[in-house]
């Protein structure tokens, strides 16, 4: 049954899609069976994916409003290696659309039901809000993975994040759990970042993650070319430290 991830962080360019794409390739690349699902309507996952968002035959809007259900609507990623539950604009509908709708921050959760045999890892891109896109994401998961980049105010957003999944957790999803904080766009020239970095290490422990994704062009250009960064320059630094942080997502859900 699959293990289900959110990408989260209510904070904007912090890293969260070129995380979800990558660390989706990464642990394709280690031969488990991946979902992707893009929960943003900016579509930058399934853009990243190498999906053309405006060709969607369906997308995860229709399948949160129950017009379309996950095996109609999902796609293969052909040089990623995972399927993905593609976005475009049509969900930026769905916040206004679910307001009258039943459990209406469950309907994620209920839909990926139909495949979570499929996977061994289901991932979901949110969007940077804590929004009801968000909260679908946060109701379906086992766990929340956090990327942030080591900047002074870094710390500041992730008390009103942390807050949020305890929320959720006491409430909607009893399951939810921070498994960790993945350190990106890391340089470790800059002084800040490094004591940043201690910082974390610090006050988290165990749930910052071991793997630290560099600062690296390759990850950034991947996209305009649809491709993961992992598929584009396997060679690269980026790239690597994503297949060593697929690795580490799966040694971590041997002991969840
Ligand atoms: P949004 O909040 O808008 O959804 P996001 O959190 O998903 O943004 P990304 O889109 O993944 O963030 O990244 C923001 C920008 O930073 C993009 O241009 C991306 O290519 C770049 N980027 C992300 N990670 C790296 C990295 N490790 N090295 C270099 N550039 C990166
Ligand atoms: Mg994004």
């Amino acid at each position: 049954m699959a293990r289900i991830f959110c990408i989260a962080n209510q904070k904007g360019g912090v890293g969260k899609t070129t995380t979800a794409v990558n660390l989706a390739a990464g642990i394709a690349a280690h031969g488990r069976r991946v979902l992707l699902v893009d929960l943003d309507p900016q579509g930058n996952a399934t853009m990243g994916s190498g999906i053309d968002k405006r060709s969607l035959a369906a997308s995860v809007y229709q399948v949160l409003l129950g017009l379309a259900d996950v095996k109609q609507a999902r796609v293969a990623s052909e040089h990623g290696g995972y399927h993905v539950l593609g976005a475009n604009r049509d969900l930026a509908g769905a916040e206004v659309e679910l307001v009258d709708i039943d459990e209406r921050e469950m309907r994620l959760k209920n839909a990926l039901a139909a495949v979570e045999n499929e996977y061994d890892f289901i991932l979901i891109d949110c969007p940077p809000s804590l929004s009801l896109l968000t909260l679908n994401g946060l109701c379906a998961a086992h766990g929340v993975i956090i990327p942030m980049q080591c900047e002074y105010f870094a710390m500041e957003g992730l008390a009103d994040l942390v807050n949020t999944i305890k929320r959720v957790a006491a409430n909607l999803n009893p399951e939810l759990r921070i498994i960790g904080l993945l350190r990106v766009m890391f340089d470790p020239r800059m002084t800040l970042q490094q004591q940043v970095s201690e910082q974390l290490e610090t006050r988290f422990g165990d749930k910052v993650f071991t793997t630290i994704i560099p600062r690296n062009v390759r990850l950034a250009e991947a996209p305009s070319y649809g491709l993961p960064g992992v598929a584009y320059d396997r060679s690269s630094k980026g790239a690597q430290a994503y297949v060593a942080f697929g690795a580490e997502m799966i040694q971590r859900i041997a002991t969840l």
